[in-house]
């Protein structure tokens, strides 16, 4: 089958531009940003949706949440603050199926849903 769009960014075999990556997670800024700042981090496995969760993810995704605090500071918007918005399946409006925690900052952010 083939390789989904997040895939072939994480194999070089499309360009972005990433800020962060190890051996487990990569972060790119969004091609369309919604936010002066719209970062998207990414575990490397292919992981469809937050709904094909397994067991064996928890860690990764709690290290997710390490490195958005990172990227966050680097950044220089940990102050100021940041809203991590993961968008599941058709109603959550989901594009893309590779899980992907969308990292946005640099205003406020407007309307909230909660
Ligand atoms: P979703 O709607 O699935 O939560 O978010 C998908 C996000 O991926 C969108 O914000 C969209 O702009 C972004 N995106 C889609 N294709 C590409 C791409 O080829 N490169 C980058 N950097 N972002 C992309
Ligand atoms: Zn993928």
């Amino acid at each position: 089958m083939e390789d989904c769009i997040f895939c072939k960014i994480i194999k070089r075999e499309i360009p972005a531009n990433i800020v962060y990556e190890d051996n487990e997670i990569i972060a790119f800024k969004d091609i369309q940003p919604a936010a002066p700042i719209h970062i998207l981090v990414i575990p490397k496995k292919h992981i469809p949706s937050l709904v094909e969760l397994t067991k064996e993810d928890e860690v990764i995704v709690g290290k997710i949440y390490t490195i958005i605090n990172k990227i966050a500071e680097e950044q220089g918007v940990k102050e100021k603050g940041y809203r991590v918005i993961v968008n599941c399946g058709k109603d959550g409006g989901q594009e893309v199926g590779h899980l992907h925690f969308h990292l946005l900052a640099g205003k406020p952010l407007g309307e909230k849903i909660v």
